[in-house]
């Protein structure tokens, strides 16, 4: 059997995982598997379902330390975030945990008056989750925990740098689901490919290409999918911002976990003094600290593979070579582990593609606009539409942009990286495909409605 590894980003001599690179017939068998756990799982009361993930809250709870220090060795995730994120995860296990005692159903007047014409849930049987690895927990519990809330057996796929996290999970979840109801399959994109073939209904968080396979995939075999891709996110500036906070959330937007973040700021537009706020925010970036992910005052770790340093510093060298004009970083940093150094840069030509593609690493571009309007049309000059975020104090231009941007999220004076759990999350254009996630939205991807006339 070939296996495959994961190495600490941080410490590229550190296997943190070697796993099997699981082909269809695996796949498959897992796919069976959840399928049979799923037909008693779905036939239990949901407050039995929902004890069940009560007590996967618990152990995950208890267990945070250790997970946080997993997802830091894994991903290289800064601790304070990893440490974020665990606490995120056990705060969706508990919410879904309540969503799943929610009314599941409507009722409506029958024609003939006596009838009883409702609405029920039915699972679609097992859900094929596939992630990315830049958030190893929050986005497998943002899939798993509503689709097993409401009835369906699951297989995850993981993401391949990142198989430890996936399978130490599932192994805490253990003791508190039935056996088979969750499985995680590991191994690279084959694996995923092979899920799409088989699963019920899909859910999968990644790049925008993989997600454009993914989507026809599950559309050549009727069955549900939603995609949730990348992002070129800009950040708008008005010249009535106050520029301080301004320019410190975009740094840490921008920045933040090495830039890694589909939500991550790419463009930042200023309306005004673009040279002027430039300064402000490298003084900001300058400011956030570069270095060990273990350590709590890092803001700043590496990148998650060698590709992805190489990616960040041969944009800004193509895009310096077109006349652009790296203010601060652009360079890699001559340390052990993939680090590159944080890098803002300004003079971009029209078209480059570090204004129109996501190179998911700690870089961002500040492009100039002559007025709002101009601001508006150069943020929607993308084929992405996750996340916008406008900086202003004219509660009018707030109102009146917001809506004008076309990102299925927009953050009034707030970072665009930062997700709220319990609300619906998902972009517009190439950036999403399907339902939103999260929040009530779930139960509708999870579940199909029947509607059940009742006659005595
Ligand atoms: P990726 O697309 O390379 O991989 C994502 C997952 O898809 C992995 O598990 C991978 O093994 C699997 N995969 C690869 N090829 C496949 C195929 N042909 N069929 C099925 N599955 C396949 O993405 P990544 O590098 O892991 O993550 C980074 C990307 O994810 C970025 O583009 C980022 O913007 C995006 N992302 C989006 C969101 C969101 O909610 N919109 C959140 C996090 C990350």
């Amino acid at each position: 059997m070939s296996l495959i590894e994961s190495r600490s980003p941080q410490a590229p001599e550190d296997v943190v995982a070697q796993v099997p690179d699981n082909g269809p017939g695996e796949v498959a068998e897992a796919v069976r598997q959840a399928r049979e756990a799923g037909v008693d799982w779905a036939a239990r009361p949901a407050t039995e379902r929902a004890i069940a993930l009560s007590a996967c809250a618990e152990a995950l709870a208890e267990a945070s330390a250790e997970l946080a220090a997993l997802v830091v060795r894994e991903v290289g995730k800064p601790i304070g975030e990893a440490t974020g994120e665990v606490a995120r995860g056990v705060a969706i296990l508990r919410y879904f945990a309540q969503a799943a005692l929610l009314p599941e159903g409507d009722v409506f007047p029958a024609a003939d008056g006596v009838s009883l014409l409702h609405t029920r849930r039915r699972p679609h049987g097992v859900a094929g989750l596939i992630t990315p690895w830049n958030f190893p927990v929050a986005i497998p519990l943002w899939k798993a925990a509503p689709a097993l809330a409401y009835g369906n057996g699951v297989v995850l796929k993981p993401a391949e740098q990142a198989p430890a996290v996936a399978l130490r999970l599932a192994e805490l979840f253990a003791g508190a689901l039935p056996g088979g109801v969750l499985r995680v399959v590991t191994g690279a994109g084959a694996a995923g490919a092979a899920l799409v073939e088989t699963a019920d209904a899909i859910s999968f968080t990644g790049s925008t290409a993989v997600g454009r396979l993914v989507r026809q995939a599950a559309a050549a075999r009727g069955v549900p999918a939603q995609c949730e891709m990348g992002g070129q996110n800009p950040s708008v500036v008005l010249p009535d911002a106050d520029l301080d906070l301004a320019a410190r959330t975009i740094a840490g937007a921008a920045m933040g976990y090495a830039g890694q973040k589909c939500t991550a700021t790419s463009r930042v537009i200023v309306v005004g003094d673009a040279d002027g706020f430039a300064e402000r925010l490298v003084a900001a970036v300058e400011a956030l600290e570069v270095g060990d992910p273990g350590q709590a005052s890092t803001a700043v770790g590496p990148v998650i593979e060698p590709a992805a340093r190489s990616a960040v510093v041969a944009a800004a060298q193509r895009a310096a070579g077109r006349g652009a004009k790296i203010l601060t970083g652009g360079v890699a940093l001559d340390w052990n582990g993939w680090y590159a150094a944080p890098t803002v840069v300004t003079g971009v030509p029209e078209g480059d593609e570090l204004l129109t593609e996501e190179v998911f690493g700690p870089i961002c571009a500040v492009v100039p606009a002559a007025s709002a309007d101009d601001a508006v049309r150069a943020a929607n000059a993308v084929r992405h539409g996750l996340v916008a975020a406008l900086f202003t104090r004219d509660l009018a231009s707030a109102l009146t942009l917001a809506p004008r941007l076309e990102t299925g999220m927009v953050k009034v004076n707030g970072p665009t990286a930062g997700v709220d759990f319990h609300a619906p999350f998902g972009g517009e254009k190439e950036s999403s495909y399907g339902p939103r996630e999260q929040g009530p939205a779930a139960r509708d991807f999870y579940t199909r409605t029947v509607t059940v006339t009742l006659t005595p």
